[in-house]
């Protein structure tokens, strides 16, 4: 019935924003593998990269899975706020008096490799532009 066809729908565009399988950024939520973890929230967390591009380098993410920012709707809005927000507040306490590189890769050409919505936090060093 018409239950069925509106059931398959919401089944699709949830395969399109969140993907088919959890990145390793989930098991970083859970908690199943370890993270320097600098916030978090019932929406949010912020913990530093692993493979860090300059003496701070901290990643926020929200919980939920959304595959990137492309992924991302109108309804998340407030959630995309949150998350540069957090950003800022991050920055502060991580001593980035001096200013600070905001990055958000997606896709192919954006060279994203963890499909799991992030924004780096980049800081410690005089940047360049344009970036590679
Ligand atoms: P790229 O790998 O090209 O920088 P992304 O924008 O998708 O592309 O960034 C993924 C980031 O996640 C990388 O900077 C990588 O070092 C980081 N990362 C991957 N696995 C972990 C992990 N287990 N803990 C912390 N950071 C991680």
């Amino acid at each position: 019935g018409s239950d069925e066809v509106e059931k398959a729908k919401l089944a699709a565009a949830a395969r399109e924003k969140y993907g088919k399988e959890p990145t390793i950024f989930s098991k970083i939520i859970d908690k199943t593998i370890p993270a320097d973890i600098i916030y978090e929230d019932d929406k949010v967390l912020a913990f530093r990269d692993v493979n860090p591009q300059a003496p701070v380098h901290f990643l926020v993410i929200p919980k939920e899975p959304i595959i990137g920012i492309s992924k991302a709707t109108d309804e998340d809005t407030q959630l995309l706020g949150y998350l540069l927000n957090t950003a800022r507040k991050c920055a502060v306490s991580e001593g980035l008096s001096n200013g600070y590189r905001i990055v958000i890769n997606d896709g192919k050409d954006g060279a994203q490799s963890v499909f799991h919505l992030h924004i780096h936090v980049l800081g410690g060093r005089q940047m360049g532009w344009p970036p590679g």
